[in-house]
């Protein structure tokens, strides 16, 4: 990472700190960098960068750092992270906000970080479309995006004999109600 003046970089990026504090409703300023996230957290092993980091990066106003970073996507939402902070910061609402916001942004993601988003749009796709998953018209969608067309194919044609996966969607009887909660969400986000 090329130097940086923190002192500027905070001013000049006020408005992403509190966007991620608003958005998130969470009180990103009050994380003290005790550590118990990311010694808690079960995929910081993986991570480019830990979660207790992510939150400095936010209170320095590194936007662009934290949104191209694979820590965001790479959170589980397990929460083990937010029970642990003495600071009563919910860091999974934080991740998930930023994910959000690099969406939003057109961040172009690489690596994990791709395949992660697009293993959400598929699996989002049949919930909208079914009002509940359909497993195999998501993993055919998501090997046919990444192009790896017979990965799993094991695994789903033993899930498929023991009755374990469908070959034809059933909807969900709310699925009209469910596509309508989708096209609000994204009416909501386009105002974001
Ligand atoms: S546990 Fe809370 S206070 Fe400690 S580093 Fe993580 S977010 Fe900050
Ligand atoms: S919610 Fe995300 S950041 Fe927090 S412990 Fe779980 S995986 Fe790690």
């Amino acid at each position: 990472m090329p130097a940086i003046n923190l002192t500027s970089n905070v001013k000049d990026n006020l408005d992403f700190i509190m966007h991620v504090s608003k958005e998130s409703g969470q009180p990103v300023q009050h994380c003290y960098q005790c550590g118990k996230c990311t010694a808690g957290c079960p995929v910081a092993f993986a991570m480019d960068y830990p979660p207790n980091r992510i939150i400095r990066m936010v209170q320095l106003g590194l936007k662009e750092h934290v949104l191209k970073s694979q820590a965001i996507w790479l959170c589980a939402y397990c929460s083990t992270c937010t029970s642990r902070c003495p600071r009563n910061v919910n860091l999974a609402r934080v991740m998930d906000c930023l994910r959000g916001m690099a969406r939003r942004e057109g961040i172009q993601l690489e690596g994990r970080a791709k395949k992660i988003a697009l293993f959400y749009d598929c699996f989002l796709d049949t919930v909208k479309r079914n009002g509940k998953l359909y497993e195999l018209g998501m993993m055919l969608n998501y090997n046919l995006k990444t192009g790896h067309f017979f990965k799993d194919a094991g695994t789903g044609l033993a899930m498929f004999t023991k009755g374990k996966i469908k070959l034809i969607p059933t909807k969900n009887e709310n699925y009209k109600d469910l596509a309508q909660i989708f096209e609000r969400i994204e009416e909501m986000e386009e105002k974001c």
